[in-house]
């Protein structure tokens, strides 16, 4: 076992129907980097995310989350590997009914964190995605930008070793791209894990990062401080 890798996959393939979407996906990840999973539409990338949080299963091949085998961990343990995991979803997962701190804090609340921690907590993490001042708006009161950085907040919460962002910036402006960006070179220079799908190649081509290309299910390049179309 290698213990600075964070997240392996080891010949992952997953098939639905017997159709095969991922074939042989075989990488490592090391703790405190920042991986862009790059790719088509259609290739896999959201697949992979699932598989590592869960969601689905892999028909065969083994992933390991910080050392542990995800296919031996029963349903009733899950819940400590995805406090691990703070996964970023491009489909803008807030909860209209309540304002920008319970959706914060409800993530704690999930794992049965005290009050007067999530009191504590929440103003804390809303601080540094730079909501502070948006704490009792309405996610409807917010911009397009302002609601990824709730939903950043909200996976950031319970302090997880790695955040999975899905295109977190597919469906904001340029500025807004732009803080987000940020926002993630900040986390992951505290020491967190980033593995970022992403279609951006501008945000790509930027920052320099290990670029993993998936083309049809497979991996087609891994790069260090690749672009988009090594
Ligand atoms: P990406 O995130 O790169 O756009 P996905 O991982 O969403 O790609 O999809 C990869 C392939 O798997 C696609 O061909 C998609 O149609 C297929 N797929 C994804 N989820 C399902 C599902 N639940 N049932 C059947 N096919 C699926």
């Amino acid at each position: 076992m290698n213990s600075d890798s964070i997240i392996i996959f080891e010949n992952v393939f997953k098939s639905y129907k017997g159709e095969e979407v991922l074939e042989n996906i075989d990488f490592k990840v090391k703790r405190g980097e920042f991986v862009f999973l790059i790719g088509p539409s259609g290739a896999g990338k959201s697949t992979i995310i699932k598989l590592l949080n869960r969601e689905e299963f892999p028909t065969s091949g083994k992933i390991f989350i910080d050392g542990t085998d995800l296919s031996t961990v029963p349903f009733e343990e899950m819940h400590k590997i995805r406090r691990k995991i703070g996964v970023v979803f491009q489909d803008f997962r807030v909860i209209k009914s309540k304002n920008v701190f319970e959706n914060v804090a409800i993530s704690l609340e999930v794992v049965n964190s005290p009050t007067d921690v999530i009191q504590e907590v929440v103003p804390n993490i809303l601080g540094m995605v730079g909501l502070q001042n948006k704490i009792y708006k309405n996610p409807s009161e917010l911009s397009g930008g302002e609601v990824q950085r709730l939903i950043i907040a909200r996976a950031l919460a319970h302090e997880p070793d790695i955040i999975v962002a899905d295109e977190p910036t597919g469906m904001i402006d340029p500025r807004a791209t732009g803080e987000i960006m940020n926002l993630l070179n900040e986390i992951n220079k505290m020491g967190t894990t980033v593995l970022m799908a992403t279609h951006d190649y501008n945000i790509v081509n930027h920052y320099k990062k290990r670029v993993l290309k998936i083309d049809n299910g497979k991996i087609v390049s891994d790069k260090k401080g690749g672009t988009y179309h090594d």
